[in-house]
C-alpha cells in the first residue's frame, strides 16, 4: 500500500504493483532486483527483435541529434521517404503510399476515416458502416475499439460507442456458428461468410463503408488463422458491394507470422493494410497505413488530393529512423528464415507439450505467432469459467519463474474462451525457445496443482 501511496504513475491497474524494468538484453528483460524474464511474448508482440541493439538506438539518437521534430503537414525529411518506400516495395503489388501514425489505433482510424472520405468524396456519400469481428482487436481508440470485439473494453464504453456492426471471425476447431468443418469444406457453404453478406443486406449496402478484420487473429482469439479460401471469399463481398477491404496487420506485419506480411498467405489484395509494432521493433511508437493506388486515385480525383485528417507526430523523425534501422537488420540478420525455422520448433514442441497437459486444447498459429487455447479438461470438453481468469494466473505463474506470455480471453466467440499467445522475438534462438518450453511446463504443472487445493 505504501509504495502505491508514494507512486505518481496512473498504471493501468491502480491496486497491482509492476515490477521495474532497468534494462534488456536480446530476449531479456531484467528489473531492479536482478530478476530475468524471458521476454515470450515481446512485450506487446512489438519487440521484435530483443532489446539493446546499438545500431537501432544509434539510428535514433544520430536523428535526434540532427532535427528533433518536424511538423510533417509543412516539411519532410529524406528518412520519411525512404522508409515509406521499403514499406511500399514490402507490400502487395498497388499498396504503394504509406501514412504513418504513432499506434496502432490510430492507424486504424485513419483506415476507417479514409475508407469513409473515399467513398463520400466519390457520391457515395451514406457509405459510413463498418464491420468487424468479434472475435478482433483493433486498438482503444472510440473508433476502433467500436470496430473491434473486445467485450470487456466496449462494454466500459457502450453509449459512447459508434454503430459499428460484427460477424464472428471463423473458429473452425470450435465454429461460433455451430457448423462443422467437414460440412463446410464439402458445400462451401460457409455461414462465416454469409453472415457477413446477411448483415451488408440488412444495414443496406449503401450504408457499407469498410469491413476490418486481422489476418490472423491476435490478441483477441489466440493467434487463430483463417480457413484457405475464407478471406477469398470476403474480397468478393467487397467487391460486390463497394466496400473497403482493411486488413489489420499491426500484430502479425513485418515477419511475425514468416512473410512480411501475412496478406501474402491469404492470398487478397487488400484496400488498406494497417501496421504497426514491429514496424520499429518496438524502439519508437510507429504506425500507419499502406494505401492501394485505386483510393489514392479518388483522392486525388474527388478530394482534391487532401486527405482530412493528421496527427502532430505523423512521421517522427526519430521514430523514423528506429523504423529504417529495424528493417535494416529484420533484412541483414535474414530474421524471416528463423521465423520460420524457430516458429516449426516451437509448434512442436508445444504440441508434444498438449500431449502431456489437458490444459491445451488447440495449439495454432503461423511462424512465430502461436497461441494454445486452454480448457479446464481437454478429454471432457469443459471450458474455464470467463471469471476465473485462468490464462492471466497462468501467466502469473509463467512471470514468478521467469518467462513472460500474452494471455487473453474471449477467443470462442468474443466472451468466452481462454488462451495464451506465444510470440518471442523473431530472432530468437533454439535455447530460448526450450526456455520458454520448459517454463511454460512447469507453469502448468503448478497450475494444476493449485487447482487441486
Ligand atoms: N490492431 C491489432 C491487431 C493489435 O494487436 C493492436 C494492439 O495490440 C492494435 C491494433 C492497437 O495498437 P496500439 O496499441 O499500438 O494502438
Amino acid at each position: 500500500m505504501e509504495r502505491i501511496e508514494n507512486d505518481y504513475v496512473f498504471h493501468r491497474d491502480l491496486k497491482k504493483e509492476y515490477p521495474i524494468i532497468t534494462h534488456g538484453v536480446g530476449s531479456y528483460l531484467i528489473d531492479e532486483n536482478g530478476k530475468k524474464y524471458l521476454d515470450a511474448c515481446s512485450g506487446a508482440v512489438a519487440a521484435n527483435l530483443g532489446h539493446g541493439i546499438p545500431f537501432i538506438g544509434e539510428a535514433m539518437a544520430d536523428q535526434a541529434k540532427k532535427a528533433a521534430f518536424v511538423h510533417t503537414m509543412r516539411f519532410e525529411t529524406k528518412a520519411l521517404h525512404q522508409l515509406a518506400e521499403t514499406i511500399g516495395k514490402m507490400a502487395p503489388d498497388q499498396l504503394n503510399k504509406v501514412y504513418f501514425t504513432t499506434g496502432g489505433s490510430e492507424a486504424n482510424e485513419s483506415a476507417m476515416k479514409l475508407a469513409r472520405q473515399y467513398h463520400r468524396d466519390a457520391g457515395r456519400s451514406q457509405k459510413h458502416i463498418v464491420i468487424g469481428r468479434w472475435q478482433s482487436y483493433h486498438g482503444n481508440t472510440i473508433g476502433s475499439l467500436s470496430a473491434g470485439g473486445d467485450v470487456k473494453r466496449r462494454h466500459a464504453y457502450t453509449p459512447n460507442l459508434l454503430n459499428y456492426a460484427h460477424v464472428y471471425s471463423p473458429y473452425c476447431h470450435r465454429c461460433p456458428y455451430d457448423r462443422q468443418h467437414d460440412d463446410c469444406l464439402s458445400n462451401q457453404n460457409w455461414t462465416c461468410v454469409t453472415d457477413i453478406e446477411r448483415t451488408i443486406l440488412e444495414l443496406g449496402p449503401e450504408n457499407v463503408s469498410a469491413f476490418i478484420a486481422e489476418p490472423i487473429v491476435g490478441s483477441q482469439q489466440g493467434a487463430v488463422p483463417p480457413p484457405p479460401g475464407y478471406f477469398e471469399k470476403v474480397r468478393e463481398l467487397c467487391d460486390r458491394y463497394e466496400i473497403v477491404l482493411i486488413i489489420d496487420e499491426v500484430m502479425t506485419g513485418f515477419g511475425r507470422t514468416g512473410t512480411n506480411f501475412a496478406t501474402e498467405q491469404i492470398r487478397i489484395t487488400p484496400d488498406i493494410i494497417t501496421f504497426g509494432k514491429g514496424v520499429s521493433a518496438g524502439y519508437a511508437p510507429l504506425a500507419g497505413m499502406i494505401v492501394h493506388d485505386r483510393l489514392i486515385e479518388g483522392l486525388i480525383q474527388n478530394s482534391d488530393g487532401k486527405f482530412i485528417h493528421g496527427y502532430t507526430y505523423s512521421g517522427h523523425p526519430v521514430a523514423v529512423a528506429a523504423g529504417l534501422a529495424a528493417l535494416d537488420v529484420y533484412k541483414r540478420e535474414r530474421v524471416l528464415d528463423n521465423v520460420i525455422k524457430q516458429g516449426d520448433y516451437l509448434f512442436n514442441r508445444l504440441l508434444e507439450l498438449k500431449q502431456k497437459h489437458t490444459y491445451i486444447a488447440d495449439v495454432r498459429g503461423r511462424g512465430l505467432l502461436i497461441g494454445i487455447e486452454l480448457v479446464r479438461d481437454r478429454e471432457l470438453d469443459l471450458l474455464f469459467d470467463p471469471a476465473e481468469k485462468a490464462a492471466d494466473r497462468l501467466n502469473g505463474i509463467a512471470m514468478e519463474l521467469g518467462a513472460v506470455f500474452y494471455p487473453g480471453a474471449g477467443s470462442i466467440d468474443g466472451t468466452k474462451g481462454e488462451h495464451l499467445i506465444i510470440s518471442p522475438p523473431l530472432n530468437a534462438i533454439k535455447k530460448e525457445i526450450d526456455e520458454i518450453v520448459r517454463i511454460l511446463d512447469e507453469s502448468l504443472t503448478i497450475f494444476k496443482s493449485l487447482e487441486r487445493k
